[in-house]
């Protein structure tokens, strides 16, 4: 394990501007891919693609204008919008009569052809599939030849379609002669200006990385210095960030933490303080009432015993709150769930009480809607009935009233335990159930206890699953009360008070 987080640890890992620079030099060399191969490499081979699908579109509406004998007005339209030199010819006997033509190219090479090679092998092709297009290369003039060094690369070629219609009983022939520019050049114009391209976007990637690298570490180096001083228990500490939200966040989040690190921090030595003075009270009572016993002949009376007994309950309880807290905020613990009366519970609960009514004039009431059954670990829901009961008789008013009260509705089954002393502020609800809390300068110090109990209960009821909750009126009391699912409600209702006598 502590292997593992060392290799975690000293494993190199690359920095943030590493990182950034990595992500956009390899999208740049993405984007200078893509237009490498568009403006490149596939170049040639798209135009030459636009080029074929061009005038097989413009011999089809050419035929469609000779079948409807508008051929004279539309050629020389369709001839610029293509950029093409085009014959129509009749043919009779073979042979092709000029009908309509629009010659736009010098290097034309249909020109004037009504017979010969070049139009009996177009005829030819046209006639048996009806379109045919050949790719046939113009000889160089001399003064090409000096300019180009005689290559073929930089050589035009020309791209001749035939397509061939009938209208009114006579066969056409349509001839369609389109130069294809050599592309090298181009080519070559773009090559080198992708060079240039991609030098300028390689270090713009990098000057962009360093920046926004720059923007992005540096509250978090900050933010890491901070989280260092509060690991050394400075709760001080801001951890800010306004750059970017996703930093924020964070702050504001390390911020809770160290505000809640340093409520904890101050908790603790509070429970510290209460634990010493709760141990070293009975711990005092104890030891001087035992020197008494031993000392002075005649103290050794059942009553100092008592003393010594009742201080040493308490010594105990305390401890094993402790435990008890400890055990529960161990993960792994579950509920051990049985099917129970949770009305007769409280009822024993109530009889372990009378020794307390009868002693001090507590009135401990009861009332039940029916006899509800739970599944829950009984052991478990008896320390929180306890915990809630303990906790009102503690802070119940001068009428040492507490009333416990069962209800059960909507497959639920609640317990409230109400008292009538000083409540509880509105502020400080939400953190009674928190370890260690106490209601401090509010309640009188005289009611020891350890601050443990409801985070007890707390821990119980979150591990059942179940709601709970508190309502309180400063002056008037408050009501602690959780719900269990019921599995069966069956037994009439009952309703039972435990009272001190009123003397006869
Ligand atoms: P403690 O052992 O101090 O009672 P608890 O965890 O049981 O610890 O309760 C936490 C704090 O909540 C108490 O210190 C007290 O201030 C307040 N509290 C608990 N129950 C009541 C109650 N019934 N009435 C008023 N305040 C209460």
């Amino acid at each position: 394990m502590t292997d593992t987080v060392k290799k975690t640890k000293n494993k190199k890992r690359p920095t943030l501007a590493l990182r950034l620079f990595t992500c956009f030099a390899g999208f740049t060399a993405f984007i200078i891919l893509i237009l490498w191969l568009f403006q490149a490499v596939f170049l040639n081979a798209i135009y030459q693609r636009v080029k074929l699908s061009d005038m097989k579109k413009c011999a089809d509406s050419l035929a469609v204008s000779v079948e409807s004998g508008k051929i004279s007005d539309d050629i020389v339209p369709f001839s610029e919008r293509y950029n093409a030199c085009i014959t129509v010819f009749r043919i009779t006997d073979g042979v092709g009569e000029t009908v309509a033509k629009s010659h736009i190219q010098t290097a034309c090479i249909i020109h004037n052809v009504s017979g010969g090679e070049l139009f009996g092998k177009m005829y030819g092709l046209a006639k048996e599939e009806g379109y045919a297009v050949e790719r046939i290369d113009i000889p160089l003039s001399k003064n090409d030849k000096v300019m180009t060094g005689g290559t073929r690369a930089d050589h035009p070629t020309a791209v001749v379609a035939a397509r061939t219609t009938a209208a009114g009983g006579c066969e056409y022939l349509i001839l369609i002669d389109s130069e294809t520019l050599p592309l090298v050049a181009t080519t070559r114009t773009l090559k080198y200006q992708l060079i240039v391209i991609s030098a300028f976007l390689l270090v713009a990637s990098v000057i962009l990385s360093l920046v926004l690298s720059d923007r992005i570490a540096r509250p978090l180096r900050k933010m890491t210095e901070e989280a260092s001083l509060l690991a050394r228990g400075r709760y001080d500490v801001n951890f800010d960030c306004d750059s970017f939200s996703e930093g924020k966040e964070l702050g504001d989040a390390l911020n809770y933490a160290a505000s809640e690190l340093s409520k904890l921090d101050s908790m603790q030595k509070e429970l510290i303080a209460n634990i010493s003075h709760d141990l070293r009270t009975p711990l005092t009572m104890i030891s001087g009432y035992s020197e008494v016993m031993r000392d002075i002949p005649g103290e050794m009376t059942a009553e100092n015993m008592q003393v010594i007994i009742d201080e040493t309950a308490r010594l105990s309880s305390l401890v094993s709150d402790l435990l008890e807290l400890s055990k529960l905020q161990n993960a792994s613990q579950t509920p051990n769930l049985s099917d129970f009366s949770l009305t007769d519970t409280v009822l024993e609960t109530q009889n372990r009480y009378e020794h307390l009514v009868k002693k001090d004039g507590y009135r401990i009431s009861f009332e039940a809607d029916c006899n509800a059954t739970v599944r829950a670990d009984k052991t478990r829901i008896l320390q929180v009935i306890y915990n809630l009961v303990n906790n009102a008789i503690s802070y119940t008013g001068s009428d040492k009233r507490v009333i416990i009260a069962q209800t059960v509705s909507n497959g639920k089954v609640t317990l409230s335990v109400t008292d009538t002393g000083d409540g509880i502020p509105k502020e400080q609800l939400p953190m009674i159930w928190e370890r260690y809390y106490k209601v401090n300068d509010f309640h009188k110090r005289a009611k020891v206890g350890t601050g443990l109990g409801l985070s007890i209960v707390k821990n119980i009821l979150v591990m059942h699953g179940a709601d709970f909750g508190v309502t309180s009126e400063v002056g008037s009391g408050s009501t602690f009360w959780f719900s269990l699912p019921l599995v069966r409600a069956d037994a009439p209702s009952r309703e039972r008070e435990v009272a001190p006598k009123e003397p006869e």
